[in-house]
């Protein structure tokens, strides 16, 4: 079968599709006929060779297909839809998935869509809910507003609990998307501060949650930015990962909860819970159509460099496919 690889760790042009040996199901897993797979940071990370917890050499870590093998007791058989995340080896034409996280695509979703997904909206569901505990009078800060995860915590925010939600996000047709979305309140962190922007919306009580996906650059302006008793979910470092100095007395005298969090490296069993838990909840906002997963483009699987390229470059809101079928 084909694949895409890293030939060795460093930019893009390391992506390599190439010829592999098909991989093999064990008990439990089913075997995937890929037709679309999806790009994640985390593949850009693996890719450069900075991710300690990646095992499979070919990249991805989310797919959507139809199922060739199904192997053990559950409830799937050949032929079904099926999206969810693998343990890498997504961008390929066969992956492996335990059947434990597998996830009937609803019938009103495309393949595409099936792909815009698993990361992404496990990862908005898991921190807002089960970590960052969110409720109907709280108000939210999402950064990233226009990221694949902020699209989809935008939405399940608005349509499960109906919370106030800021997002931030970088150009006015990010801002505008956020809108359209839900979102009640948008601020452009290119054009003012947003924590000020933060405080002026909550009458200067700050946000109850928020979901950081940037890290250093923002450290100080979240930290004004946060409510008292509030929830700080951290999950992406894109602004950096080290700080020269830290207030410890704020994050006391707010009695700020902080929370960090990745999703590819967490066992089977939680990966099986959460996407148990999320079909269950989720899926009925899918059927009405009042959530919906945000495809920004679909590049063939040839393409993979020119589709790490658009993400690198902030070009794109919400996910990226890459079309495994072509
Ligand atoms: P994405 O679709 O690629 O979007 C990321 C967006 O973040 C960019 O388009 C850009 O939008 C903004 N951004 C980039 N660098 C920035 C910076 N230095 N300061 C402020 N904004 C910046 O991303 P995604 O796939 O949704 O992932 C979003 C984040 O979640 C990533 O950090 C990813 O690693 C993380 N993630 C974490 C987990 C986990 O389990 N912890 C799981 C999935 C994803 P603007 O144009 O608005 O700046």
């Amino acid at each position: 079968m084909k694949g895409v690889i890293v030939k060795e760790p460093g930019g893009p042009d390391q992506l390599k599709m190439t010829e592999l040996p098909k991989p093999e199901a064990g008990k439990d897993d089913l075997l995937i006929k890929v037709n679309m797979a999806a790009v994640n940071r985390t593949d850009i990370v693996s890719r450069e060779g900075k991710a300690g917890y990646a095992s499979n050499p070919i990249l991805g870590v989310e797919v959507a297909g139809t199922v060739v093998e199904a192997n053990g007791a559950h409830s799937f058989q050949v032929g079904d839809r099926v999206m969810g995340l693998v343990n890498g080896g997504g961008y390929a034409e066969y992956a492996v998935m335990p059947a434990s996280r597998a996830m009937k695509i609803p019938e009103s979703l495309s393949f595409s869509e099936g792909a815009a997904i698993p990361e992404v909206f496990l990862t908005a569901y898991q921190t807002l809910f089960w970590i960052g505990n969110l409720k109907e009078d709280d108000t939210v800060l999402i950064h990233a507003g226009a990221s694949g995860v902020g699209t989809a915590a935008i939405q399940l925010a608005k349509q499960t609990t109906g919370a106030k939600v800021i997002a931030t996000a970088g150009t006015e047709r990010k801002l505008r998307f956020c809108a359209e979305l839900g979102a009640d309140v948008t601020i452009n962190y290119k054009e003012q501060p947003f924590d000020k922007a933060v405080l002026e919306a909550t009458d200067n009580q700050g946000a109850d949650l928020i979901l950081d996906f940037i890290g250093a650059s923002y450290w100080d302006k979240n930290l004004t930015s946060i409510n008292t008793d509030g929830r700080w979910v951290l999950i992406g470092i894109l602004g950096g990962s080290e700080l020269e100095s830290i207030d410890l007395m704020t994050i006391m005298s707010k009695r700020i909860q902080l929370t960090g969090t990745l999703l590819t490296p967490r066992s089977d069993a939680y990966k099986a819970e959460l996407s148990k838990e999320f079909i269950e909840k989720v899926t009925p906002y899918f059927e009405q159509g009042s959530v919906r997963p945000v495809l920004d483009s679909t590049f063939p699987a040839e393409q993979a460099d020119e589709a790490h390229i658009h993400m690198e470059e902030n070009r794109n809101i919400g996910k990226i496919i890459l079309n495994m079928d072509s």
